[in-house]
């Protein structure tokens, strides 16, 4: 039998994993054999006799792990892409293995002490061996034995707190759902919509996870969107009881760990730092939305004949915007052909801001035949990295968008960047795959990830390009969806898939006037389900809550965001994202990077919008920094000042 592919460095170009190889079976022995050695590895360092520096602690920890590093990253990605009845169960083996793995190694005694002596006066050494120190703090390496032990505890009843919470929201989708006999009750859905609902001569609606139900936008009947609304703001209410236990569990870790509340724990290693400045941030938002919202509803009242319910809102909501902006999503379609929006759209965009070009590697393949790979140029013919983009949907890959790097950049093992994004676009059976709008924009929003990855230009793995805080990470691709429909741009890549002409210009105008619609209601409800996420957070140790339902009122009535006919998002009961999602105290992390994004955008168009010295700006101050230093002070150095929320309620038209 052959070696093992994941026991030595992959001689492909780039060291891009060298997937035909690859077989299920390799993992679980590549996992075992690289948390040994990388264990054997921190063993060495942790118990070495020489004085502790830099050297022979920090850069050797960080070139520790290189199997358990490889096999994780392909096993992941894979994984969440293109995954089996084998993965998932290999998944399931090696995830806790990985948890105990990580703890061995932060709450290593020996190893946390000569972290403690180390000293550096390089400030990309000083600014690593800072993210080490904090790691282990907030893993518990200062504790004593007995706290430790209750850490784990608490990190473990926390885990299954979790699962439990997420496996009770799964059953409610269907447990709720909404239920009708008579087919006319559905009125205003598409009758395809509604055959696909039939179940045993009824007809049931399932919940998805988010309050306001996309259906609402279309039901007729005001009492069945009545039912429909408080199936869904009603469902798993045992899921009350569960977020009371994991708050108060979390304030209980913040409190050993040194801190007053979760929320502080949680964003001391985020660039907010202190939850002074989240609160400052929501709080200047809240007036204006909420404002917003209450002149939305008024309009809304006119239309209805009566005052707005919360599950009126959608219905309309969709009736104005139609005839308002007049505009037909559908339409936009044939001018969004994947290849072209790629070619003429995302890569244009770039070559014209950074100088880079594209050039497909069809000898070099990726896990599945539809993973496409490009290797990237500098400007001056230099080889950037590569690229890989696997568009399509298909059973095994999970729903949504995203990048990941298959390799991180570093100078320490002179390795650039192999970055991926994963679409999920639906195959087409035959001719081209045409996008909808909003297919189009996450293309460049994951681009702008996957920039972030390629212009890397860091010494070390463990910051290398988009390892950069979670309120800090969607910021640069946010930014890179203003080009969306720049006007160069556009013109470039909108173009009829048979005929080449170009998008009309009033498909674009209404689009553009349609996006601003409806920002009042939206704004709200996210700021709804922030505010609800901070007061869980911010409860202090040993606070008791008795009745949660009244906690979640008086806390939206508290924050100034309480407007009944625009509910928060997500209620407490079915808020996944902090339940369940590792977002706790972090669902304000959308809006932080938003106020980032909505001043690069118009310093962008301050400086003449899509030129060759803007890219290097941008990416020099920002993009090729990675985590190597203080995120906010690489926004200072790109924006010339610090972030401030106009251009933010500009662009949401919440001024
Ligand atoms: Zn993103």
């Amino acid at each position: 039998m052959a070696e093992n592919p994941f026991f030595a460095p992959s001689s492909l170009p780039y060291r891009l994993p060298p997937f035909d190889e690859i077989r299920e079976e390799h993992y679980l022995p590549a996992f075992e054999r690289g948390m040994a050695e990388h264990l054997a590895e921190v063993e060495a360092i942790a118990g070495s006799d020489e004085p502790p520096t830099f050297d022979n602690t920090i850069a050797a920890l960080e070139r520790s792990g290189r199997i358990l590093d490889r096999t994780a990253t392909v096993f992941f990605s894979v994984a969440a892409s293109n995954t089996s009845d084998t993965l998932m169960e290999i998944e399931k083996r090696v995830s806790p293995e990985l948890t105990r793995h990580s703890d061995a190694i932060r709450l290593n005694r020996a190893l946390w002490a000569r972290i403690k002596r180390v000293t550096t006066d390089d400030p990309e050494q000083a600014w690593l061996l800072e993210k080490y120190r904090e790691d282990f703090i907030r893993a518990g390496a200062d504790l004593t034995e007995p706290e430790q032990e209750r850490l784990r505890g608490l990190n473990e009843e926390l885990s299954r707190l979790s699962t439990e919470f997420s496996q009770n929201l799964l059953k409610a989708s269907t447990e709720s759902a909404l239920v009708v006999d008579d087919a006319a009750e559905l009125d205003g859905l598409d009758e395809a919509a509604i055959r696909s609902l039939e179940k045993d001569g009824r007809y049931v609606l399932p919940l998805l996870n988010i309050t306001n139900q996309p259906a609402l936008a279309q039901l007729t009947d005001r009492d069945v969107r009545r039912r429909l609304f408080e199936l869904s703001v009603g469902r798993a209410p045992v899921n009350f009881g569960l977020a009371v236990r994991m708050a108060t569990l979390r304030a209980e870790r913040a409190a050993l760990l040194g801190f007053p509340d979760h929320a502080s724990y949680v964003v001391a290693d985020q660039t907010a730092k202190t939850v002074a400045a989240v609160e400052e941030m929501l709080g200047q938002l809240v007036g204006p939305a909420v404002r917003n919202a209450k002149a939305e509803a008024e309009a809304l009242a006119g239309q209805a004949g009566f005052p707005i319910e919360p599950w009126d809102w959608s219905y309309y909501a969709e009736k104005v915007r139609r005839a308002r902006y007049d505009f037909d999503a559908d339409a936009m379609r044939p001018y969004f052909e994947l290849g072209r929006v790629f070619r003429d759209g995302v890569f244009e965009a770039a070559t014209r801001l950074y100088g880079v070009t594209f050039t497909e590697r069809p000898d070099l393949s990726g896990y599945h035949e539809d993973v496409r790979v490009f290797e990237v140029f500098d400007e001056d013919g230099s080889a950037l990295g590569l690229f890989l983009l696997d568009p399509y949907a298909r059973p095994g890959k999970r729903g949504g968008a995203w990048m990941n790097n298959l390799v991180d950049q570093s100078f320490l093992f002179g390795e650039k960047p192999v970055v991926m994004n994963n679409l999920n676009i639906t195959k087409p059976t035959e001719g081209p795959t045409l996008l909808s709008y909003d297919e189009v924009n996450t293309a460049f929003h994951e681009f702008g990830h996957a920039l972030h990855g390629l212009f890397s230009a860091v010494r070390f793995p463990r910051v290398s390009g988009t390892s950069v805080p979670r309120d800090f990470v969607e910021y640069p691709s946010q930014v890179n969806e203003m080009w969306v429909t720049w006007p160069e741009i556009l013109a470039s890549y909108a173009r009829h898939h048979e005929t080449g002409e170009p998008m009309p210009a009033e498909l674009v105008e209404k689009l553009k006037a349609a996006e601003r619609f409806n920002q009042g209601f939206r704004t709200v409800e996210y700021l709804a389900a922030t505010l609800l996420d901070w007061a869980w957070h911010r409860l202090a140790p040993g606070q008791e809550v008795t009745d949660a339902e009244a906690f979640e009122q008086a806390a939206l009535e508290a924050a100034g965001i309480a407007f009944p006919p625009v509910p928060p998002r997500y209620r407490t009961s079915y808020f996944m994202h902090i339940f369940s999602g590792g977002y706790s105290a972090g669902y304000y992390s959308y809006i932080w990077s938003e106020v980032l994004d909505a001043e690069s955008v118009e310093w962008f168009k301050e400086n003449g919008g899509l030129k060759r010295a803007n890219g290097d700006h941008f990416r020099r101050e920002l993009l090729s920094r990675g985590g190597s230093v203080d995120p906010l002070a690489s926004f200072r150095a790109f924006r010339g000042r610090e972030p401030g929320i106009g251009p933010l309620l500009e662009r949401r038209g919440l001024i």
